[in-house]
């Protein structure tokens, strides 16, 4: 059975969704301000390692949400600042809404990169204004808010009970001392917790992005709002994971409690959400990553010095995803090399089956000692490292049976392309690859698929005819460009 680290409970839970048929996860994305950086694919990388056991391992129809924040979201988490997204388009002469397409585009292109499938929904949170609206409007007229006079729409955290839970089994404790503390500015709010569910558009400056809340007049969603919005409107008031970064903990995620289990008068041991899961920072040279220090380093920076972004999707495997990981060059040249060197034993070790695009893990016997090795680990709170040590046990002495299951782990988990040959083209390569190769592969492989084997063979004459050359591998296909 699962077992997942639950922050509302602070223990590790096996975990039982609400309805087999259909497992609600939420995880909150970018705000598509500035390119990713290798801090927020951890975040990235966990959501979909989440989405993959639950899908893969344990053959739960998923359900995936990851919102993609194209507005308003000021600088700090609290409710001061700058907008993120203006701020943004005046560094780079852009308009707000061209800086949010830009970047949602370098966000996408990164999970392909990343070989992180789609999440089955990604919305937008300014294409969900009016539900943000309305949401305000019913915590209004439930009596959870007050207004401050041109500064916005206030939620009133000590009309929610058990607000901040999250934060740990003494965090009345730490209420108090934060409402005690005098370092907090209230500027105006009753309690220090308390936050913006709507702002007010300063009257003196025209926003590019303001909406009119009637009878409020113009302004735009708080920080937190879009997340209770978005993830109602489609996994239902109710699901099961809700997911994000550590640093959630203090402030997002409990506001984002506070008011949805307030807007739809859900009450302890009632939850919105059963099982909430944060993964945990990623370090850089044992410090912090910050602008100011140089070291925010993106997935063009791994690439420009020679990595794949799979051996940095490998390299976060090899950390548990609640301990802080520290990234290093010197330790990412180190995951590379594990992973290159288990690249090469698996395509030189005896031929094994490749006819696997209908298998699944699930269809192997539960009782096969290589896959327990495999599946265990990652049942007990996704323990990668100890998948991966149980990866090298098991690789001691393979077999075709054994190569068999790795493969498949390979394919539906780790999804490190452990079975493609290093020096050959791997995921981040093919996005070099010419698009119109890239349409006429996917084309042969539709074809195949189809069973029309001579327009298959056609196609691959004109991808040689370019000068590519193309070779079928269980997950597709792989090109090369041969002169
Ligand atoms: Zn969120």
């Amino acid at each position: 059975m699962l077992q997942l680290y639950n922050t509302l409970t602070h223990s590790k839970v096996p975990f039982t969704p609400r309805d087999p048929k259909q497992v609600g996860m939420y995880s909150c994305g970018p705000t598509v301000y500035s390119t990713p950086s290798i801090g927020n694919y951890r975040a990235f990388f966990t959501a979909d390692l989440i989405r993959n056991v639950l899908k893969n391992l344990y053959n739960y129809p998923v359900k995936s949400v990851m919102n993609i924040t194209d507005v308003w979201h000021l600088t700090s988490d609290g409710d001061t600042g700058e907008d993120k997204l203006e701020k943004g388009a005046k560094k780079d002469w852009l308009t707000a809404r061209e800086v949010a397409k830009k970047y949602e585009k370098e966000f996408l292109d990164g999970l392909q990169q990343f070989n992180i499938e789609r999440f089955d929904v990604m919305p937008r949170a300014t294409d969900h204004i009016p539900q943000q609206i309305a949401m305000v409007k019913t915590l209004i007229d439930k009596g959870y808010t007050y207004i401050i006079e041109g500064d916005g729409i206030y939620m009133d955290t000590s009309k929610v009970e058990e607000y901040g839970e999250l934060m740990g089994p003494n965090y009345k404790k730490r209420l108090e001392n934060l409402n005690a503390g005098e370092r907090v500015k209230m500027n105006g709010k009753k309690h220090a917790t308390d936050f913006a569910l709507w702002k007010f558009s300063p009257k003196e400056e025209t926003r590019q992005m303001e909406r009119e809340f009637p009878p409020y007049g113009m302004g735009f969603p708080g920080r937190h709002i879009e997340c209770s919005t978005m993830s109602s409107q489609y996994l239902g008031k109710q699901f099961d994971i809700h997911h994000g970064g550590a640093d959630h903990i203090t402030i997002h995620h409990p506001n984002e409690i506070a008011q949805s289990e307030a807007a739809f008068d859900l009450h302890h041991p009632d939850r919105r959400v059963n099982y909430r899961v944060h993964n945990e920072f990623l370090q850089i040279d044992g410090g912090k990553m910050s602008k100011s220090l140089g070291n925010v380093y993106t997935l063009t920076d791994i690439i420009e010095r020679g990595f794949s972004p799979l051996d940095l999707r490998f390299f976060f495997f090899m950390a548990h995803y609640r301990s802080f990981q520290n990234f290093t060059w010197d330790a990412l040249k180190q995951a590379q090399t594990t992973r290159h060197n288990l690249q090469k034993k698996l395509t030189t070790t005896t031929p094994h089956d490749t006819n696997l695009d209908n298998e699944t893990i699930k269809q192997e016997k539960i009782n096969n000692p290589q896959r327990k090795a495999l599946a265990e680990p990652l049942s007990d709170d996704l323990n990668t490292p100890k998948f991966l040590s149980n990866l090298n046990s098991i690789l001691a002495k393979p077999d075709e049976k054994t190569l068999t299951i790795i493969q498949r782990f390979d394919k539906n988990i780790l999804k490190c392309d452990l079975f493609q040959n290093s020096n050959t083209t791997n995921a981040w390569e093919k996005t070099a690859i010419p698009s119109e190769i890239l349409t006429l592969a996917n084309d042969r492989l539709n074809a195949k698929k189809e069973k029309n084997f001579a327009l298959a063979d056609q196609l691959r004459a004109q991808i040689q005819e370019a000068g590519f050359e193309i070779k079928d591998t269980p997950g597709g296909f792989e090109i090369k460009k041969v002169r």
